[in-house]
């Protein structure tokens, strides 16, 4: 119903009015308008346009992609709340995956379509789906029924390649039955009126029928005439209406709005247009859409008005509910952690979410209407659009394009950020969507990894993966330079042993502090690196020679021989120190590494705390000790080691009362070689285990032998500190004396200080056990390594050898020889049986019988001799 302005009713005008403007469309054209509003903003609802679905088939793609993963679980509770679908469909056109809150709709559960063919969706459906598969991305409709409920989905379907294709379905059902029902009345309005023209009898007879309400008010806004389908609107009988000014049944809030029209007055030849809520006799209101004719007089003045109403309030209540639905996907788009920007066909900037917002510092509303290059380091600019049409127009469209580039701020810092760019084809035109997802923090993750990988944990030092790299590009830069490089490779010496007694995080201390101390010594004129546990490579870059890699040599073994503080102890580390450096243009990183090495070993075998330079003989002499392990391999297979035996005299009787078993090897070509030969690489090659186990096994062997005609004779054995090391050595020994079937008290086993005091404890218990098999306990070489006494009442031994070097000063007045009278002394008290060995001359002999030595040995009495010599001897 509708205002007719003041004027007064006139039959000829009122012709006019029946006649002209009700345009039926307009009715359809209104509710549409105000859904297709939403639509074109809100965007979801009109899928077509909707640079969403770009994303939508995104989340798609990558849910196939990504099948079972997490993503696919919060992608399907997501759509589980929209008024969506999302479908997948393989090569052969069955569904793979559906699912999301408009399944409902179509009376199916999630994935409950799973293996149907896509004709589900009609064969026009499948037409577009075919399509899709050939790889066109398609827009189209699809309704059906379930029961008496219809349905209608808006579906875009998007090829993934190699995966199908991706169909996201809207549900627009409630948008089209809206549209449906305002299209039929105003279908049957526009038939009722086209008709009133001919005839007043079927106007009335129209007019009572059509489901719209006709009316005619007069100039003071009176209706003169209402029909049914008017009263039914109104809740109200024709005579309750009739009579009365038309706004008395306008809702009070929307009087405002009504008097505001009056006031504007018609104007001619238009069709006054108004929506308002009108209250019915029970209280309760539509929302109700009128539309009039006024009528003039011949002056001009307005004598009434004609029109019609239709009740929109389902329409309107659908249409809200729609847009309640819409802004929920907005919401939920808006707080997704991806940019998204949509662009039209000449690049600027059309519509930018919240996350843009965050991601490049600009309000939406500025950002709309940049050209979208602005949003791009400026360096990356030149170009862009022509490279991503290429690139689109090459690759598959709906995939889109992209990549990892640096975003532009407002603030004009940069970030970077991985962009895809898809197109979207709309009813405007082609539209571009970019993805914009911020990765400055995978970047920094990346950053951190890669620091994990190339630095040491514990110290924070490069690594040797990185050692490696800065050492390639030294060498390089020196060659250009004309300047070298020097490598020290730093081994430090006794670092297990404390970690041993401290503990590790006192170890880990000691490796810190030392990574510290040497970055004190080299500054900024190298790199310090962790390479292994106990080891350090130190870079020294632009070097002028050799000397001065020297130099830092010397101030590293300098420093780490400073005491270390841990905790309230103090600890004591050494190192040794190879040097390499570097011939211009002939060394590489790997080789002068493996010099450094090389040479550090030359130096720990000369002594700890020293360095070596590398030069080329070490690396034969390297080659001759690799060779000598093989060979040493092969002579351990072959049975070519051989025990020889040293007899152990006493001094008072002047009669062999032991043996020491000293190893030998017959080489096939180089004939018989002493320990001296072979003992040091089968150490460190840990051949040093078998080749032991042998020569225990021969010694038993012997001992049982000589045991029958000289049972108190006792036969030493050396054991070396890989030996030692072995919790299995107790067992072995055990076994080997059961086999040969000899006395365990008649075994002696030979131990050097320096073995036993790398690791104490664990030597204190080892000996321990050895001990209860009942076999004597010898320190060998005592004197020559840290002559600790304190440490001599804690192993449990029975005899201590004193070094060949103090004997041999016997005789001599030195203090050499003062040393020697105070172990015998202290011996005697610790009730300990002491031997002497190396004694040459009479001398040694008559000045340890003063001192009271029970035993001695040595080429005065006998050389080792092989085993057949020594049973003549007996
Ligand atoms: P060691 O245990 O101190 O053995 C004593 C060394 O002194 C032996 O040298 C012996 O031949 C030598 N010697 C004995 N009396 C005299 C003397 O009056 N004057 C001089 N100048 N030397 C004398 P050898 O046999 O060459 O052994 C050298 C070292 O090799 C041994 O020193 C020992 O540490 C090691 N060794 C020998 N056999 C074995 C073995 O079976 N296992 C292990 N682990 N080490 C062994
Ligand atoms: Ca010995
Ligand atoms: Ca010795």
């Amino acid at each position: 119903m509708h205002p007719g302005g003041a004027a007064p009713p006139s039959g000829h005008a009122g012709a006019t009015g029946y006649a002209a403007p009700i345009d039926p469309r307009d009715v359809r054209g209104s509710i549409r308008r105000s859904v297709t509003e939403v639509v074109e903003r809100r965007s979801l609802a009109g899928a077509a346009d909707a640079p969403y679905v770009a994303a939508l088939a995104e989340w798609g793609r990558a849910v196939i992609e990504q099948r079972g993963g997490p993503l696919e679980r919060s992608v399907r509770s997501i759509m589980s709340r929209l008024p969506l679908i999302l479908f997948a469909i393989d090569e052969q056109g069955r569904f793979t995956l559906s699912f999301g809150g408009a399944l409902d709709r179509l009376g199916l559960r999630d994935d409950e379509v799973v293996g149907l063919p896509v004709t589900l969706f009609g064969p026009d459906a499948e037409h577009h789906l075919r399509r899709a598969l050939r790889g066109e991305p398609s827009l189209f409709e699809a309704r059906g029924r379930v029961g008496t409920e219809p349905w209608v989905l808006e579906v875009t379907v998007v090829p993934v390649p190699g995966q199908g294709i991706v169909a996201i379905a809207v549900d627009v059902t409630g948008r089209r039955q809206a549209e449906e029902v305002a299209a039929e009345r105003a279908r049957q309005a526009d038939e009722a009126l086209a008709d009133l023209r001919g005839s007043e009898e079927r106007f009335r007879l129209l007019a009572t029928n059509v489901p719209v309400g006709i009316f005619q008010v007069d100039a003071d806004g009176r209706f003169t005439y209402a029909n049914p389908a008017l009263a039914q609107i109104l809740g109200r009988g024709i005579d309750e209406i009739v009579g009365r000014e038309w706004l008395s049944f306008v809702h009070p809030d929307d009087l405002g709005r009504a008097n505001q029209l009056i006031e504007a007055g018609p104007e001619p030849g238009q069709p006054v247009v108004f929506e308002h809520r009108a209250l019915r006799a029970d209280g309760t209101y539509r929302w109700v859409r009128s539309r009039a004719g006024v009528m003039f007089d011949g002056e001009g003045n307005p004598v009434g008005a004609v029109g019609s109403a239709v009740d929109v309030t389902e329409a309107l209540a659908a249409a809200e509910q729609l847009r309640e639905r819409e802004e929920r996907t907005r919401a939920i788009l808006e707080s997704a952690a991806e940019g998204i920007i949509t662009m039209d066909g000449d690049g600027v900037v059309v519509e930018f979410n919240a996350a843009a917002e965050r991601i490049f510092g600009y309000d939406s509303s500025e950002a709309i209407g940049m050209p979208g290059t602005e949003l791009v380091a400026e360096d990356r600019r030149v170009g862009l659009r022509r490279q991503y049409e290429e690139r689109l127009r090459d690759g598959p469209t709906a995939q889109g394009v992209r990549e990892e580039t640096l975003a532009r701020r407002k603030d004009g810092s940069l970030v970077p950020v991985e962009v895809t760019v898809a197109p979207v084809p709309t009813s405007r035109g082609t539209l571009y969507t970019a993805v914009v997802h911020d990765i400055s923090e995978r970047r920094a993750f990346e950053q951190q990894l890669e620091h994990q990988a190339t630095h040491d944990a514990l110290t924070g030092l490069p690594n040797r993966a990185l050692l490696m790299a800065e050492l390639e590009a030294a060498l390089s830069r020196a060659n250009r330079r004309r300047s070298s490089v020097g490598v020290l490779f730093v081994q430090i010496d006794r670092l297990k042993l404390v970690t041993d007694t401290l503990g590790h995080r006192a170890g880990d201390q000691l490796v810190v502090e030392t990574a510290r101390r040497l970055e004190e010594v080299v500054g900024d004129a190298g790199i310090v690196t962790r390479f292994g546990s106990d080891q350090f490579v130190v870079l020294c870059d632009d070097l002028d020679d050799v000397a001065e890699a020297v130099e830092y040599a010397t101030k590293i073994l300098d420093v780490v021989d400073q005491p270390y503080r841990v905790g309230h102890e103090e600890a004591f580390l050494t190192a040794t120190i190879g040097i390499a450096f570097a011939v211009l243009g002939l060394s590489t990183a790997e080789t002068m590494l493996s010099n450094a090495d090389v040479a550090m070993f030359r130096a720990k075998e000369r002594g700890t705390q020293r360095y070596e330079v590398f030069d080329a003989d070490m690396r034969s002499w390297i080659d001759a000790r690799r060779k000598l392990e093989i060979a040493l391999r092969h002579g351990l297979e072959r049975g070519e080691f051989e025990l020889y035996y040293q007899p152990i005299v006493s001094i008072g009787g002047r009669r062999v009362v032991g043996l020491e078993a000293l190893a030998r090897w017959n080489h096939p070509l180089l004939g018989l070689l002493p320990p001296s030969e072979f003992i040091s690489v089968a150490e460190e090659s840990g051949l040093i285990v078998p080749l032991g186990e042998v020569l225990l096994e021969q010694a038993c062997q012997r001992l049982a032998g000589w045991q029958r005609t000289r049972p108190e004779l006792f036969v030493s054995v050396n054991l070396s500190g890989r030996q030692l090391a072995r919790a299995e050595l107790v067992g072995e020994v055990r076994a080997a004396l059961d086999r040969a079937g000899a006395p365990p008290d008649r075994l002696h086993l030979e131990i050097t200080e320096t073995v036993l005091l790398r690791d104490v404890e664990a030597a204190v218990r080892r000996l321990g056990s050895l001990r209860d098999t009942g076999v004597g306990l010898c320190l060998d070489d005592f004197g020559t390594g840290y002559s600790s006494l304190t440490y001599l009442t804690r192993f449990p031994i029975d005899t201590i050898k004193v070094d060949r070097s103090f004997v041999s000063q016997l005789g001599a007045a030195t203090r050499d020889s003062t040393v020697v009278t105070m172990i015998v002394g202290m011996a005697h008290t610790l009730q300990l049986d002491v031997i002497a060995e190396g004694v040459e001359t009479e001398a040694h002999l008559r000045a340890l019988e003063d001192l009271d030595c029970p035993m001695a040995q040595g080429y005065l009495f006998a050389k080792p001799m092989p085993a057949a010599a020594v049973e003549d001897l007996l």
